[in-house]
């Protein structure tokens, strides 16, 4: 079998994997039609008709309720800005403890510093690499209001123990579906699980309209919370008779607005939705089966009722077995010209904001506010996530629906390439 290219020989791959495009004819038309009314945001921000914005937006608003079952979704300019608003929405305030993961993108957790709540980070599920129930229930204490779950990687978080907990506890639940539009638990669709869901739509997810966020819910007062806080909200409560203190609380507003186009586009993504996320699942489905004869390498498990929509399809690697650090393996991997990601983001409390307690101001609000115990953000706080994160994990995001049969093909044999010449790496190092 040819050298390794990190040893000098050929690479196995040069041509570079496809990228994923879902932009097509129906998209550009709908911008267009756009583009020939003029009107780029309708949305007005006093109480008037058009404080919920012009046709586009409640056009999309009603086809993504409808299409997930929901009575309310709120469109935003970013899953970030719906984070926020769920946050504000869900009335926390400063001291508040918000139990979330330590192991996703950063403003599923920084949600809660927005309104001085206190992140409090819960270990995760090392198969799903959700949040753990059980340390969940862990993190509780008196201060606690709400938790932030992470549908991480497209597989739906463990909802049926979280609201179980939420609802003992009086907790209000956010689910952040960001990374799993389509995907199902029980038969109902991710987002849709707690008391409000987020999905995104920026660039790199699975529909896009470039940047863009829905955050949806059944709570008629969420909704109505969740889209002042969009637009304005301190500037027009007065007018839509908002005066006692309690509808006031968490009500300065924000310009969380949608534009026409973006709302065109997401429309036409949301009816492509089943379509972009079937080959995903095929493609996670053929690696998996190869990768099931390859001592030391796991793919991704789905519990039972799931449906997973691997955004991100994570391989457990156990070094100990493949007889190569998962360092080497990568840098050997990558030589060949298949890309890989080690790990995902470090968990979240390492970051320098959570390490030195620094967020609103220079004088460490809102980490003052919290009790001690909840501020506890050392190294070695989330062994499982820290250990897939430094350890066990290898990432790819190459279950696509633009990826073809040979594309993954390559990525196996690249894969099997390397191990196969584990032993003249290990001695070359
Ligand atoms: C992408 C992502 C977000 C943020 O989405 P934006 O639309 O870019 O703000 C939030 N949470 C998770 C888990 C994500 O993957």
């Amino acid at each position: 079998m040819s050298k390794l290219a990190l040893l000098g020989g050929q690479p196995l791959r040069r041509k570079p994997f496809p990228i994923y495009r879902t932009l097509g004819e129906e998209e550009k038309q709908a911008v267009l039609a756009v583009l020939d009314r003029g009107v780029l945001s309708q949305f007005l921000g006093t109480w008037s008709p058009d404080f919920n914005g012009g046709p586009e937006i409640r056009a999309l608003e009603k086809e993504w309720a409808d299409y997930f079952g929901v009575r309310h979704a709120v469109a935003m300019n970013s899953a970030t800005s719906c984070l926020y608003a769920g946050v504000g929405a869900a009335h926390i305030g400063p001291g508040d403890e918000v139990i979330v993961s330590p192991y996703t993108m950063s403003a599923s957790a920084s949600a809660a510093l927005v309104y001085g709540g206190i992140p409090v980070f819960a270990d995760i599920d090392p198969n799903t690499f959700c949040l753990d129930p059980a340390s969940i229930r862990r993190c509780i204490s008196p201060r606690t209001r709400a938790i932030i779950a992470v549908d991480i990687f497209g597989h739906p978080a463990a909802f049926d123990e979280i609201m179980a907990i939420a609802r003992e506890h009086t907790l209000v639940v956010i689910e952040d579906s960001a990374q799993a539009p389509g995907a199902k638990l029980g038969g109902k669709y991710a987002g849709t699980l707690a008391d409000m869901g987020v999905f995104s739509l920026n660039y790199h997810k699975t529909i896009h309209c470039g940047e863009g966020g829905v955050i949806v819910t059944d709570d008629d007062a969420y909704a109505d919370r969740l889209r002042l806080i969009r637009n304005h909200a301190e500037a027009v409560v007065k007018a839509k008779g908002h005066r006692e203190p309690d509808a006031l609380v968490n009500m300065l507003g924000f310009n969380y607005r949608m534009t026409e186009i973006e709302a065109a586009i997401a429309r036409q993504q949301l009816k492509k939705l089943e379509r972009l996320l079937e080959p995903r699942i095929a493609a996670a489905g053929y690696l998996a089966e190869q990768l099931a004869a390859i001592p030391g390498l796991s793919a991704p498990r789905t519990v039972a009722g799931a449906r997973h929509g691997y955004y991100v399809f994570a391989i457990k690697y156990d070094a100990a077995r493949i007889g190569l650090p998962r360092a080497r393996f990568v840098e050997a991997l990558r030589a060949e010209g298949i890309p890989i990601g080690m790990g995902y983001v470090e968990p979240l409390y390492l970051q320098p904001m959570y390490q030195q307690r620094i967020a609103i101001g220079r004088h460490g609000f809102p980490f003052t506010e919290a009790r001690p115990e909840a501020v506890r953000y050392e190294r070695g706080l989330c062994p499982v996530a820290e250990a897939m994160h430094f350890e066990s994990l290898l990432t790819t995001d190459l279950c696509h629906a633009d990826i073809a049969q040979s594309d993954l093909d390559d990525f196996v044999a690249g894969i099997r390439k390397v191990i196969d010449h584990r032993n003249a790496l290990m001695e070359a190092a």
